[in-house]
C-alpha cells in the first residue's frame, strides 16, 4: 500500500532545450523519490489515521493526520502530489489551450500572453522555494503561489489557498532549474511556457467544472 514514484510519460531529454535531461533525471529519480520515501515513512508511523488514503486525500485533510506526522505528510505528501502533477502537465509539443479552457483564459487574463505574465509574476514573487499555480474554482481561473511543497488544496490553515484545484503548476525550487539557468528563474519560467501539455491542463480544467 505504499506510494511509488510515477514514471515520467516521456524521455528525460524530451523537453530539451527548455528543461535539460540531467535536471529531469535528478529531479525525478532523486528529489521526487525522496519525497515518496519520506511520505511512506510518515504514513507508516501514523498508522490507521493515514492508512489507505490517497495522497490527495492526505493533503486535503491534514487535520486528520496525527500531530507527530502532520509536518512530514505536508512536506513530503505535498512533494509527491506536486511533482506527479508537474510531470503530467509538461510535454515536448504541448500545443495550445483549446475549448472551454481557452475561453476561460481569455475571460480572466485577456489572452494566453496575459496568463503567462500572471504565472511568471507568481513564480518570480515566490521568495525562496515553492510553486506557482493556475487554479480553477468551479471554472473560475486564478494564479497564486505556495511555499515549499505546499499546495493550494491544503487550504489556508496549512499554507494553501481557497482557490479551487490546481490544474497547472511550475516548480520554482532551485533544483528545478539551477543546472541550466543558475540564478535566472525568470528565464526558466519563460522556457517552461514552451513545454506545457495543454491537453492535460484542459482535461484537469474539465474535471473542475
Ligand atoms: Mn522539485
Amino acid at each position: 500500500m505504499s506510494f511509488t514514484v510515477p514514471d515520467i510519460p516521456y524521455a528525460f531529454d524530451a523537453l530539451e532545450p527548455h528543461i535539460d535531461a540531467r535536471t529531469m533525471e535528478i529531479h525525478h529519480d532523486k528529489h521526487h523519490a525522496a519525497y515518496v520515501n519520506m511520505l511512506n515513512g510518515a504514513v507508516e508511523a501514523a498508522g490507521d489515521a493515514c492508512t489507505g488514503k490517497s495522497v490527495e486525500e492526505l493533503i486535503c485533510d491534514l487535520d486528520a493526520v496525527p500531530d507527530a506526522q502532520r509536518g512530514a505528510v505536508r512536506n513530503h505528501g505535498g512533494g509527491h502530489f506536486n511533482h506527479s502533477l508537474f510531470w503530467s502537465i509538461m510535454a515536448a509539443d504541448g500545443g495550445s489551450p483549446g475549448g472551454e479552457l481557452a475561453a476561460a483564459i481569455d475571460a480572466v487574463f485577456g489572452s494566453l500572453d496575459g496568463l503567462k505574465e500572471a504565472l511568471h509574476k507568481a513564480g518570480m514573487t515566490r521568495f525562496g522555494s515553492g510553486w506557482a499555480w493556475l487554479c480553477s474554482d468551479g471554472g473560475k481561473l486564478s494564479t497564486c503561489s505556495t511555499a515549499n511543497q505546499d499546495n493550494p488544496l491544503m487550504g489556508p490553515a496549512h499554507g494553501g489557498h481557497d482557490c479551487g484545484a490546481p490544474i497547472l503548476g511550475v516548480d520554482v525550487w532551485e533544483h528545478a532549474y539551477y543546472l541550466r539557468y543558475q540564478n535566472l528563474r525568470g528565464d526558466y519560467l519563460n522556457a517552461f511556457f514552451n513545454v506545457i501539455n495543454w491537453d492535460e491542463v484542459g482535461r484537469r480544467y474539465g474535471e473542475t467544472l
